[in-house]
């Protein structure tokens, strides 16, 4: 489906794959240059924003996230806003208040999360780049599991003015496409100091255009765990990197065993905060019963507004942070995260890049997804938390199929500011590598 062709066939389109949570109703392009579409937590004065959450449903925000103003200035129509885990708690879209998106390359399959619908625009709309946001995972694991290309700059690089935090001290946006020039051509439009946001201002310049990964380390802890068909593949594309000239290293990295408990402390404690401010007065519904005590009246709109993963990650999180414990899991967890950064320091000092698997298996099955626990949901993270706690850049590169045809994806995680490398390596791959589209049919 060519970019532009898409547009009179959105809604088609969507209801097969079920990406958009809202989209345009304008059949042709304009005097846009191009288009894109934005994950539902950024927020868009002409759409709605939801954050996948029905406890902001028809909330019309009164401006535009700095990602998505960056892109419209450039000359972007936003086409829409993309499906997600509610609030980006998830790891496969299933957690949405809306749509479930569909993996191109078998709807009966999931598209990763949390920004799955994303990867899903970018998988079956030609031409399309889709502005995801990844706390823990959420760009580089759906990007894996539609088959694209999906990068996270360093935690700053890209404002969060705009962004629905869910855990202000992970939150960047990134950029999916199947087209790695468009990371090149976009990274440098969305990213930038910005007022709004303090901690996007003591950001290096982006120059994309220098230096290439010349040495790359593989942690042994990374291949533990991974399914087969993952490992081969990984492993064949080892073979295709060497033989480019790459180093390749198997290093130790004990540290990142400890990310994944880390993460899910940390993030919660952060969403639990964050999600205190709806209560049915200020955004999104207000449809409560108004004559009730005001406690009453909050506890009934959250009761109906938040989904279980919500609650129970507001559970979490408020127990991780209680006066009494918040030495054993908070204060623990932000020592793991600093262990985990130091760990990625020391590789670096010898090496470009880490290289990983970005998922331990392919999409799933949306039957499979129903019969897997909490923890197992959060285990599937294991390899996507360690770069995010770290704040460091990271690509997913499709880098193989299994036998049902489904993508498997690798994951470079290169030191703070060099989004460089991994721009040049998602071109340079794409030369070495042959990338399937999935075959969209309507
Ligand atoms: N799957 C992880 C979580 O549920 C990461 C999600 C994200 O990056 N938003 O927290």
């Amino acid at each position: 489906m060519i970019g532009e062709e898409a547009l009179p066939r959105l809604k088609e389109i969507n209801s097969k794959y079920q990406m958009f949570r809202a989209m345009t109703d304008d059949k042709d392009i304009g005097d846009s240059k191009f288009l894109f579409s934005a994950k539902d937590n950024l927020t868009s004065m002409d759409m709605e924003t939801c954050s996948g959450s029905k406890i902001l449903e028809g909330y019309h925000p009164v401006f535009d996230a700095t990602p998505i103003a960056n892109m419209r200035k450039a000359g972007g129509k936003l086409i829409g806003k993309t499906n997600m885990d509610e609030f980006g708690f998830g790891t496969f879209s299933t957690n949405s208040a809306f749509g479930i998106p569909r993996n191109p390359f078998d709807t009966n399959r999931s598209c990763g999360g949390s920004s799955g619908g994303s990867a899903c625009a970018a998988a079956v709309i030609e031409d399309h780049v889709s502005i995801g946001v990844s706390t823990g995972g959420s760009v580089a694991c759906p990007a894996s599991f539609c088959g694209t290309y999906g990068i996270v700059p360093t935690y700053g690089r890209v404002s969060r003015y705009g962004l629905i935090d869910y855990g202000n001290s992970l939150d960047k946006p990134g950029l999916l496409s199947v087209d790695p020039k468009k990371l090149r051509e976009y990274l440098p439009v969305i990213s930038g100091k910005d007022p709004h946001d303090a901690t996007s201002m003591c950001q290096p310049d982006l120059d994309l255009n220098s230096d290439r990964i010349k040495s790359v380390a593989v942690p042994k802890q990374a291949l533990e765990g991974v399914s087969d068909d993952v490992t081969k593949a990984f492993n064949d594309a080892l073979e295709i990197l060497k033989g480019s000239g790459i180093d390749i290293e198997y290093v130790d990295m004990p540290e990142l065993k400890y990310a994944m408990p880390a993460y899910y402390i940390l993030a919660t404690s952060e969403a639990s905060t964050n999600l205190a401010r709806y209560v049915g007065m200020r955004y999104g519904r207000q449809d409560g019963d108004m004559s009730k005590r005001f406690d009453d009246y909050f506890t009934e709109v959250r009761t109906g507004g938040f989904g279980v993963e919500a609650k129970r990650r507001i559970l979490l999180g408020t127990y991780t942070r209680m006066e009494g414990f918040r030495d054993r899991y908070y204060a623990k967890a932000l020592q793991v995260r600093l262990g985990v950064i130091e760990a990625y320091k020391k590789v670096f000092a010898n090496h470009d890049a880490v290289l990983t698997p970005t998922m331990p298996f392919t999409s799933p099955k949306f039957s499979d997804i129903d019969k897997m626990t909490p923890v197992q949901n959060y285990q599937a993270d294991f390899l996507t938390v360690p770069t995010n706690l770290s704040g460091t850049p990271h690509l997913n590169c499709p880098c193989g199929y299994d036998a049902d045809g489904m993508p498997v994806g690798m994951q470079f995680v290169t030191d703070h500011w060099k989004e460089n490398l991994l721009v040049n390596m998602a071109e340079d791959w794409d030369r070495m590598f042959e990338v399937r589209r999935a075959e969209v049919s309507l």
